[in-house]
């Protein structure tokens, strides 16, 4: 994979690249944008180009090229994340023993297992500082990618911050984050932000169709719900996608019944997967928008889940608009009282429950 295989994010490739071409590569950049729109990928294809063997440097300026090969011993041994001058850092486990390559695989690739207790801890910024503290062993720059760098501890930042200070020389340290803001002022003050945006769904489906040979249905509905992650459209598995809306079209519905039965075991069932929870909630706001938007226009011009337009229209017709909106903040209030620990069945339940009883509310015109 090379710069010219790195689908969207002209403007950041531009940046990169031009950088390349005139020599002036910064020591610390951020990656900053939300996941799955091609960060990680174009860090290590920075690196690659960075360390590609047959391109002619006159020290950091590249002769005319810009893009990796990617066939060099250099670029294969990047590709295969088994480069001794490019070192990952991830969020980790109580343990803070160094990235094995199945471990930054496993980060790099398949889904994250338990993303909200891990963070990267001191031990792993001292071992990363250990290693910048060589000279490149083959290549020509020590290559540090600090993947949700906002996840640093409090004691992994204060001791990072020094090498940001006084970078190693040949060092090139890129921080990966969804959430910029929660990095410190005096980081991002000592990095090149380079901006990832999510792309247009038009983007992403053209990019599905003629790269991915996705085929003109698929490829709409995927990047409709994708919201602009390409990395996403192209993980979902569309048939797993398909069966895990229609529960959560069952739940909406099922709640709006009041169906008392239904509510808890299957807020017992949720609770029981509580690190899916917040993705669950974002898809029912999801539908419940469309669902605003079907019944206040009429169309599904806009909506996410257009495929399934006709089950939004069957659950929210003859509903008041002000009942649907009110169901969005109810739902968003559980979201919220979930990433304060809120015990998560009883948040489910109360919210199914809460969804029925305004509508009760508003028909008797009480509510609030
Ligand atoms: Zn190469």
């Amino acid at each position: 994979m090379s710069f010219e295989n790195i689908l969207g994010q002209e403007r950041a490739k531009k940046i990169l690249i031009n950088s390349l071409i005139k020599g002036n590569i910064s020591h610390a950049y951020i990656f900053a944008g939300p996941d799955e729109v091609g960060k990680k990928l174009t860090a290590l294809t920075f690196a690659k180009t960075l360390n590609c063997s047959p391109l002619e440097t006159y020290g950091d300026k590249l002769n005319g090229k810009e893009d990796s090969c990617d066939e060099c011993l250099s670029c294969k041994k990047i590709n295969s994340l088994n480069h001794p001058d490019l070192s990952i850092i991830r969020k980790e486990d109580e343990n803070t023993k160094t990235n094995t390559i199945s471990d930054i695989k496993r980060d790099f690739g398949d889904e994250d297992e338990d993303k909200e207790s891990r963070t990267i801890k001191i031990g792993a910024i001292r071992e990363l500082q250990r290693r910048l503290s060589f000279k490149p062993y083959e290549g020509k720059k020590k290559m540090a990618i600090i993947d949700n760098a906002e996840d640093m501890t409090t004691e992994a930042l204060n001791s990072f911050l020094k090498t940001l200070e006084e970078p190693p020389g040949e060092t090139v340290i890129i921080l990966i984050t969804s959430n910029m803001h929660s990095l410190l002022p005096t980081v991002v003050s000592r990095c090149q932000v380079i901006k990832f945006n999510p792309l247009s769904d038009e983007h992403i489906k053209e990019i599905l169709i003629k790269n991915y040979k996705f085929s003109e249905n698929d490829a709409s509905i995927l990047s409709s719900l994708s919201k602009g992650r390409l990395g996403s459209a192209l993980t979902a598995d569309y048939k797993e996608l398909c069966k895990y809306r229609e529960d959560v079209l069952k739940m909406i519905k099922s709640s709006i019944r009041g169906d008392l039965e239904y509510i808890f075991t299957e807020s017992k069932r949720l609770s029981k997967e509580k690190d899916e929870l917040p993705e669950f909630l974002d898809s029912v706001i999801d539908l419940l928008r469309d669902a605003v938007i079907i019944n206040g226009t009429g169309i599904d011009e806009g909506v996410i889940n257009k495929d399934v337009s006709d089950k939004i229209k069957e659950f929210s017709s003859g509903l008041h608009i002000q009942y649907i909106l009110n169901m969005v903040d109810t739902v968003q209030q559980t979201k919220s009282l979930l990433k304060r620990n809120a015990n998560p069945q009883l948040a489910i339940e109360t919210m199914m429950m809460s969804l029925a009883a305004s509508k009760a509310n508003l028909m008797t015109g009480g509510y609030r």
